[in-house]
């Protein structure tokens, strides 16, 4: 479309420029033409004032003679003897004047030998007076006829001057009648052209304007289709995989979405499969660590008979250290069963609690006095405000900053500090716990509060089942509180938790 619009545009300037360089080369022709007329007539002037010339010239030199023949003083010879050049400069000047008139050029010589047969003859009349004192009458009619006969060749002369100023004239207003026309036509010519390039330009121009509307049209659709697209996927990847794109058409960004839909509804599938798999798990988990606990129970309670009673025997003595580690054992495998008891409550929402007022510095203090007593690697700092009281679940709190306490000191093996710190802020206190240890990769901090998760370059390195961040994050919800992470891999992390403050209107957290 481009390409043609441009197209019309030099057809219009190249014919514009035809018609121009026609028109000046009429108009120049007209111009010229009519200098020309101005010329010609002036040079027929010229050539017709010379021959008139020659004449007189001619008729002085006769009256000089007959005066002399009649008088016989020689002082009336002077218009003779004056003559002779006058008529021989003229003679020139003509000759010169009718140079490019082939015609008046060959009438030039029989000119020239008749005027100097007349002036032989007027010649021979003065001697005849001057030396015999008479006058030859046969030499008076021959020079008149000579005479005649140079009159004759100069009025021929001057009518073919006549005759050919009348020719040139002639074309001259055929010229002047022609160009007026020529222009006259040239003119509309360039007008019917103009308009004739001025319509295909206009056409051009619209369809030009129309295409660009269009393509502006289908610039608008494709960003609307691109957002919708990026829309869509956005939602996918926060996990909204029942949503699908409304694309009908087949070009790239139509095959684009249904290939998406079809990802979409794949990732549905595998994603409503696993739910189904996590229910079953849950469901399985929830009922071994009912069935567990009951004979973890008996078990427990047997040890802890066998280990209040007292053997004097040697055999006595020397299964104690077994029973011992027996029970170290078995405390584990309770606190397993606990944590998937509390994972199944959770789930199930229905985790009770047992509120009573405390302060959250004796609770950390409490913690502390109980873990650090085994705990001889790391050292605990508290932090922050000294008496922040709040209404909880003591136990459940205490189980909170035991896990993360726990946490802090196993992901730092090659540190020996750990800070809890209290603060308070609009309502809350704020509890974090820092360490300096390994960190978590910021890719996998959004997960870090999924049941059984567990970082996959660490988990190798240390025991565990994912589940400790789990029901602590429950846990702090179930109060209203909020808990988060800040973390950088190589320089240890902070785990927070928030919980109301007494007294303090806490609406506003879920
Ligand atoms: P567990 O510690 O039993 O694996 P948790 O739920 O307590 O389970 O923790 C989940 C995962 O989070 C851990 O496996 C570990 O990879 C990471 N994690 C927790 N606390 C820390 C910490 N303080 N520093 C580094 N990584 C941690």
């Amino acid at each position: 479309m481009k390409g043609s619009f441009i197209k019309n545009l030099h057809k219009a300037f190249a014919t514009g420029l035809f018609l121009l360089g026609l028109s000046s080369t009429a108009s120049y022709f007209a111009i010229r033409e009519s200098y020309s007329r101005a010329e010609w007539v002036k040079h027929t002037e010229q050539v017709k004032g010379q021959l008139e010339a020659l004449c007189s010239y001619l008729k002085d030199a006769e009256t000089g003679v007959r005066g002399y023949m009649l008088t016989g003083a020689p002082v009336t010879l002077a218009p003779f003897h004056g003559s002779y050049k006058h008529v021989s400069d003229t003679f020139n000047s003509l000759a010169i004047l009718t140079k490019d008139n082939k015609e008046q050029q060959s009438t030039l010589p029989k000119l020239r030998s008749l005027i100097q047969v007349r002036y032989q003859i007027l010649h021979d009349h003065i001697e005849d007076k001057r030396v015999r004192n008479r006058v030859d009458s046969l030499r008076v009619f021959k020079g008149k006829a000579v005479m005649d006969s140079i009159r004759t060749t100069i009025s021929q002369m001057q009518q073919h001057e006549d005759l050919l100023l009348k020719r040139r004239e002639e074309l001259w207003s055929t010229y002047k009648s022609l160009s007026p026309l020529l222009i006259i036509l040239i003119a509309i010519t360039g007008a019917i052209t103009a308009y004739y390039f001025c319509k295909q330009l206009k056409i051009t121009y619209f369809r030009n304007v129309q295409l660009q509307k269009i393509l502006q049209q289908e610039k608008i659709d494709t960003d609307k289709r691109i957002k919708l697209i990026e829309d869509i996927s956005q939602q996918v990847s926060l996990g909204n995989y029942q949503l699908r794109l409304q694309e009908k058409e087949s070009d790239v960004l139509g095959r684009l979405a249904a290939s998406l839909n079809r990802m979409t509804a794949s990732l549905e599938y595998s994603f409503n499969a696993l739910k189904e798999l996590m229910v079953k798990k849950d469901e399985f988990v929830s009922i071994a660590a009912h069935e567990l606990k009951t004979p973890l129970t008996s078990i427990k309670a047997y040890l802890q008979f066998i280990g209040r009673v007292r053997l004097e025997s040697e055999e006595g003595r020397r299964i104690y250290p077994f029973v011992s580690k027996a029970n170290l054992q078995v405390n584990k495998l309770t606190t397993i069963i606990r944590d998937l008891l509390d994972v199944t409550r959770i789930n199930e929402g229905g985790l009770p609690l047992q509120l009573s007022e405390f302060s959250i510095r004796e609770a950390i203090l409490e913690v502390s006095d109980e873990l650090f007593h085994s705990i001889k690697t790391h050292e605990l700092f508290i932090e922050g405000e000294p008496d922040i009281r709040v209404n909880a679940d003591k136990f459940r709190i205490e189980q909170v900053l035991i896990n993360l306490i726990t946490n802090a000191v196993k992901y730092s093996p090659e540190r020996n500090k750990v800070i809890a710190e209290v603060i308070q802020i609009e309502g809350y206190v704020k509890v974090s716990i820092k360490d300096f240890g390994i960190g978590i990769p910021k890719d996998q901090l959004p997960l870090i509060f999924e049941r059984y998760f567990r970082v996959e370059q660490t988990s190798q390195n240390f025991a565990g089942l994912g589940l400790g961040l789990y029901i602590s994050n429950g846990i702090v919800r179930k109060h209203g509180g909020e808990m988060g992470v800040n973390s950088t891999p190589g320089e240890g992390s902070v785990f927070w938790f928030t919980l109301p403050t007494i007294n303090v209107d806490n609406s506003h957290k879920s």
